[in-house]
């Protein structure tokens, strides 16, 4: 079956490695058309990739946590592609550190990229929504649901994008517009490698399933969202059963 992917255009922030680059290759090999916005490198390898399922990909210097970067770069999207009818909210860092030594750049650099950076994508998307409909999507995290030791500001801005969402959801709802979440648990990227085989090892003993995931786990679980027109304002957790 087709999907109904095939031919529109999805914005992935941060899809230039990781968890990011596994939804824009679905995405793409769904034959949708791939636009991300980065920092850092130019991310050639993954633009190779997408093109190489036919599709139209383009990468686009941006910071998501900048107000004024993101509405020139969303303007300039639309310019290229005509239209966007999907967006995935994926750029995220962290700055984990006890809340006795966390300072406040810690706290603000995180809750700006994570969390303002969705709200920023979203607010300049949504006029274009708002005409065509279209499907929205954030990362989250099971700690935005659990907390964690150690990750006060990222914990704060992965539960923050839940709020978001389900009000997206609400307000948007009546013009067709879906806006969904996917929280996983601990998925195998640039992220979690930087974990000690020690903490990694303490790690696998919270997973029911036993392992770690893998990026294309969670691109499923966005790519059901972007192509399931009634579901909207929900939360999936991937996290191999971790936060039952
Ligand atoms: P990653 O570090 O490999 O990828 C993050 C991407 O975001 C990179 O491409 C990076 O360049 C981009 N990025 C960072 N700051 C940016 C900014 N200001 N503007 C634009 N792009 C920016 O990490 P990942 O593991 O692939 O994580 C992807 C998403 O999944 C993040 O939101 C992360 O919080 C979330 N997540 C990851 C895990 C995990 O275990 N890896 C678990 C739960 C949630």
């Amino acid at each position: 079956m087709e999907s109904i992917l095939k031919g529109k255009t999805v914005v992935v922030t941060g899809a230039g490695r990781g968890i990011g680059q596994a939804i824009a290759s679905l995405c793409a090999q769904k034959g949708a058309n791939i636009a991300v916005p980065f920092v850092g490198p130019y991310p050639t390898e993954a633009i190779e990739e997408f093109r190489g399922y036919g599709v139209k990909a383009e990468a686009y210097e941006c910071d998501v946590a900048d107000f004024a970067v993101t509405k020139t770069v969303c303007d300039k999207i639309l310019e290229d592609f005509g239209t966007v009818d999907s967006l995935v909210n994926n750029a995220g860092i962290t700055a984990d550190k006890l809340i006795l030594s966390m300072g406040e750049s810690d706290f603000d650099k995180v809750i700006a990229v994570n969390l303002k950076g969705a709200f920023n994508m979203i607010k300049h998307l949504t006029r274009n929504f708002m005409r065509n409909g279209g499907a929205i999507v954030n990362i989250s995290s099971v700690v935005g649901l659990m907390g964690n030791a150690g990750q006060a500001n990222y914990s704060a801005s992965k539960a923050g994008l839940i709020g978001l969402t389900k009000t997206v959801a609400r307000e948007l709802a009546s013009r067709n517009v879906t806006c969904n979440a996917v929280a996983p648990g601990f998925i195998d990227t640039a992220m979690t490698a930087a974990l000690t085989p020690a903490q990694q090892d303490a790690i696998k003993k919270q997973i029911p399933l036993g392992y770690i995931g893998k990026p294309d786990d969670v691109a499923r679980a966005v790519v059901f969202f972007l192509e399931n027109r009634y579901v909207s304002g929900e939360v999936i957790k991937v996290d191999g059963g971790m936060y039952i």
